[in-house]
């Protein structure tokens, strides 16, 4: 589907480029005062066209930015050369005003006001030429009135902004409405995978911790040694088994993961206490500073394994010895909860990777923790947000609705 779209849009990209392409051969050659005389006037026009078309037709290949650039500004020459080399067409002008039009096309703001800058640069000297140097002689039109054309241009650039904001900002709403599509796909696919993972290991070890216990029951196990062996392979099945609820949560919310008024407070100092051993593994520290008690509406549980997962990468991301930052606070009707870390950090398209399932850059890791993260976001409503850089660590901000509660306690 996708393929077709590109080769139809592609399609009509050469027909339009064709049909432009032919408009400016028409102007070299039909009626054009210049052709006789053939000076070097007209052989400069000739060779714009011929880099403006192959700039033109290139594009579809070479989408890069250099490329963009160079479209605009020979754009910018070809134009700005036949307004001065045809100067009885006056319409030629209005060429000059839509030169930043070309730009709305890529979808590149930076290139967009590179364009409305260099257009307005022009267009003073322009009229700075006209003014002192031709005098009105081949452009009375414009010398006439001087302001009034000035004024209209700047009318001309003020309507491509206009335009040009308008549909940027359209685009980049539905782009963001397709990540959040790809997003919650990816949610669904894995819940229905974890459900049925979890389904088929789940009946075996029923089964097999159901005989460990007959067998540690048995007399003819006699020998402490076998005893402890046997509570120890039926504790491991526990650690399996709780695994496998874990897995099963993200599909199917458990009947008692009820709402309940959650001090985010509280949990935060729970949870580091929890992970100050593990911080110590790596000489790592976790400072926490929360000041009051902010209450959310949701699950004590899955709060702390959201915390505990974001809290646990940060430390596995940090260099040996440095400190993990834990901060929350209030910001209008919701409590902001930060974790920084000054490890590793990652590049946009790690960022982009979080929450898909068993992506994971660590040895040892699953992949499942950050899925697991976004899906009790999303559960209570809340946001979250990656600050970071490669090599330069990591702020992750999670934002959560305050429960009536603080709100009403602070009257905000
Ligand atoms: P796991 O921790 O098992 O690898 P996660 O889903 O928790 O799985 O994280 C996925 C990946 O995201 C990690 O392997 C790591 O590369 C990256 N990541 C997550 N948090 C951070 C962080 N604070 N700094 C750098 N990388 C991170
Ligand atoms: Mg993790």
């Amino acid at each position: 589907m996708k393929e077709t779209y590109n080769k139809l849009t592609k399609r009509l990209y050469y027909i339009v480029m064709f049909i432009i392409i032919a408009i400016m051969i028409s102007g070299l050659i039909i009626d054009n005062p210049r052709f006789a005389e053939f000076g070097v006037g007209y052989i400069a026009h000739c060779l714009l066209v011929l880099v403006f078309s192959i700039c033109l037709l290139l594009y579809p290949k070479y989408e890069t930015d250099v490329l963009r650039m160079g479209i605009i500004i020979v754009a910018s020459v070809y134009f700005y050369t036949i307004f001065l080399l045809y100067p009885d067409t006056w319409s030629n002008f209005i060429f000059l005003c839509f030169i930043p039009a070309f730009s709305i096309m890529f979808f590149d703001s930076k290139l967009f006001y590179f364009s409305l800058f260099l257009n307005s640069a022009a267009i003073l000297f322009l009229f700075g030429y006209i003014k002192v140097v031709d005098q009105g002689h081949q452009y009375p039109y414009i010398e006439q009135d001087l302001i009034g054309n000035l004024i209209n241009f700047i009318g001309s650039q003020a309507i491509i902004y206009f335009i040009f904001y308008l549909s940027y900002g359209r685009i980049k709403r539905q782009q963001l409405y397709f990540e959040q599509i790809q997003q919650s796909e990816r949610l669904k696919i894995t819940g229905q995978l974890a459900a049925a993972v979890a389904h088929e290991i789940r009946n075996p070890l029923t089964v097999v911790k159901g005989y460990l216990q007959l067998f540690e029951q048995d007399t003819a196990y006699n020998s402490d040694d076998q005893k402890g062996h046997f509570s120890l392979m039926i504790d491991e099945l526990n650690v399996a088994e709780e695994v496998i609820s874990q897995f099963l949560s993200i599909a199917k919310p458990e009947k008692d993961k009820v709402t309940e008024t959650v001090d985010v407070k509280v949990v935060l100092q729970s949870v580091t206490d929890l992970l100050h051993s593990y911080g110590l593994l790596h000489d790592n520290r976790i400072e926490l500073n929360v000041a009051e008690d902010y209450y959310i509406s949701a699950n004590n549980i899955e709060i702390k394994q959201l915390l505990i997962n974001i809290i646990k990468n940060a430390i596995e991301a940090s260099k040996t010895g440095d400190v993990v930052l834990v901060t929350a606070r209030m910001v209008n009707h919701f409590v902001e909860i930060k974790v920084i870390d000054h490890g590793s950090g990652m590049s946009e398209e790690e960022v982009a990777s979080l929450g898909t399932p068993f992506y994971s850059l660590k040895s040892k890791g699953t992949g499942l923790g950050m899925m697991i993260c976004f899906n009790i976001i999303e559960k209570y409503n809340g946001t979250i947000d990656f600050q970071t850089s490669k090599g330069h660590g990591t702020s992750v901000t999670i934002c959560f609705p305050l429960s009536s509660k603080t709100i009403a306690k602070k009257g905000v």
